[in-house]
C-alpha cells in the first residue's frame, strides 16, 4: 500500500496517510481485531514520552500477550524511563529514543514504517510521543489506541478509550480478556499490569479507585503479581540524592498561596543538577503540595532543558485538565494533568500566577 501523492502547485506532496489505510474490520469491532491477531503480525507498541509505570507496564503486559500469540513485538518509548521501572520483565524489547544517539530513532522509523499494527498506549494525542508522532501518522499500519486520558485525538481504527478506567494497564487486562482469556496472562505480564494500576491509582488511594480497579487487581494477584514486592520495587528504590531533593523541596521550595488554596514548587536546572536528579526523581513531588490541608490545586514546574514541564494535581471538581489544556499545551485527567511551557522557569511561574485570578472562585468553593 503506497502513500498517496497529490499534486499541489506543480510539486508532488505526500498526503497524510492518516485516513489511507486498509482495515479489515469496522471501528471498534472486537471480533475483527481478534481475527486480525490470529495470524502472526509485526506489532509495534508505542507509549508516551517519559513513560511512567502505567505507560511502560501496560506496554510490556500487552507485549507479553502478543509474543505468546506468535507475533513479533517491539515497544517504543519516545524517551528514557525511570530506573525504578527497570525491573519490568521483557524490558529488553523496549527501544528508547535518546538525546545522545540517533540510532534508536532510526530503528524506530524502520519498525513503525514496516509494522502491520501499531498499538498506542496511555496517551491520547500524538504530540505526546514527539517525533514518533509523525512516523505513526505516516505509517499505513492499523492503529489501535488504548487509553484513559480526556479528549483523544482521532487517529486510530480501533479505540479502547475509557476515561472511567484508572489506568491503561486495567484496560489492557480487559482487552486481553475480551480477545482471549485472563488465563493467558502470566506472572510477568500480571506484574507489569499491576504496577500500572497501582501507580495510576496512587496506591489505590486516588478518587479513580473503584471496585473495578480492585477486581482487576485481585485477578492480577491471582495470576501471579506480588503486591508488596511490586510496591517495594517502585516506591522504595530511592537514591539518597532523590530523598535529599525531596527534603530540599519540602523545606525550601514548597509555597502555599492561601487566597487560592494553591501550592506550587519550582525547580531550576541548577537545583536538579545539584541533587543529581535522574528521570523520574521529580515524580510524586507535586503530591506533597496537595497533601496540605485546604489545598485544592498543586503544581510542580521544573526545567527539563527542552522546555519547562508542569505537573498539576487537584481535588474534587477543580479541573486541571482544562487549565493545562488552555494555558500550558497540556492535558490529562480532571485531577492529574501535565503541560509544558517554552518560557523561562520564572516567566512560567509568572504566567501561572497571572492566571490564578481566573480560577479564584472555583478554588475557593
Ligand atoms: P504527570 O504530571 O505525572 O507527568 O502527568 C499527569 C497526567 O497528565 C498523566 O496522566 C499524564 O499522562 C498526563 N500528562 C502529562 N503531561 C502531559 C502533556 O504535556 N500533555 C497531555 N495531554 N497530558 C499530559
Ligand atoms: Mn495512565
Amino acid at each position: 500500500m503506497g502513500a498517496k501523492v497529490s499534486k499541489e502547485q506543480g510539486k508532488e506532496k505526500p498526503e497524510s496517510r492518516i485516513i489511507d489505510y486498509f482495515c479489515p474490520f469496522a471501528m471498534n469491532d472486537i471480533d475483527g481485531l481478534r481475527s486480525l491477531l490470529t495470524s502472526p503480525k509485526k506489532v509495534v507498541i508505542v507509549t508516551h514520552f517519559k513513560p511512567d509505570a502505567d505507560a511502560l507496564g501496560s506496554s510490556l503486559g500487552l507485549a507479553g500477550f502478543l509474543i505468546k500469540k506468535g507475533h513479533s513485538v517491539d515497544v517504543i518509548s519516545p524517551s528514557d524511563y525511570p530506573d525504578f521501572l527497570a525491573w519490568m520483565p521483557r524490558k529488553e524489547i523496549v527501544t528508547a529514543l535518546s538525546k545522545t544517539s540517533k540510532e534508536p530513532e532510526l530503528k524506530t522509523a524502520q519498525l513503525v514504517a514496516h509494522a502491520d499494527i501499531i498499538f498506542c498506549l496511555d496517551f491520547s494525542s500524538l504530540k505526546r510521543i514527539n517525533e514518533v508522532g509523525d512516523m505513526v501518522k505516516q505509517s499505513s499500519a492499523i492503529k489501535i489506541l488504548v487509553d484513559h486520558h480526556l479528549e483523544p485525538e482521532k487517529f486510530a481504527q480501533f479505540e479502547k478509550w475509557d476515561v472511567s478506567s484508572a489506568s491503561t494497564a486495567g484496560l489492557i487486562f480487559e482487552l486481553i480478556k475480551d480477545i482471549d482469556s485472563a488465563e493467558s496472562i502470566d506472572s510477568d505480564m500480571a506484574s507489569c499490569l499491576y504496577a500500572g494500576l497501582m501507580t495510576d491509582t496512587g496506591g489505590f488511594r486516588h478518587n479513580n479507585t473503584t471496585q473495578r480497579e480492585f477486581l482487576i487487581a485481585s485477578e492480577l494477584v491471582r495470576l501471579g503479581a506480588n503486591p508488596s514486592e511490586i510496591a517495594k520495587k517502585i516506591y522504595d528504590m530511592n537514591s539518597l540524592e532523590r530523598l535529599r531533593l525531596t527534603g530540599y523541596v519540602l523545606s525550601e521550595k514548597l509555597t502555599v498561596l492561601p487566597e487560592y488554596n494553591t501550592a506550587y514548587i519550582t525547580l531550576t536546572g541548577d537545583e536538579l543538577n545539584k541533587f543529581g536528579a535522574q528521570t523520574g526523581d521529580t515524580e510524586g513531588l507535586v503530591n506533597y503540595g496537595l497533601s496540605i490541608k485546604g489545598v485544592k490545586m498543586a503544581v510542580l514546574m521544573y526545567d527539563r532543558k527542552e522546555e519547562i514541564k508542569l505537573s498539576f494535581r487537584s481535588l474534587a471538581d477543580f479541573d486541571v485538565n482544562a487549565l493545562a489544556r488552555k494555558h500550558f499545551e497540556g492535558g490529562g485527567h480532571k485531577n492529574a494533568s501535565g503541560g509544558q511551557s517554552r518560557l523561562t522557569l520564572e516567566e512560567t511561574l509568572q504566567k501561572f500566577l497571572s492566571i490564578l485570578p481566573e480560577y479564584k472562585s472555583l478554588l475557593n468553593q
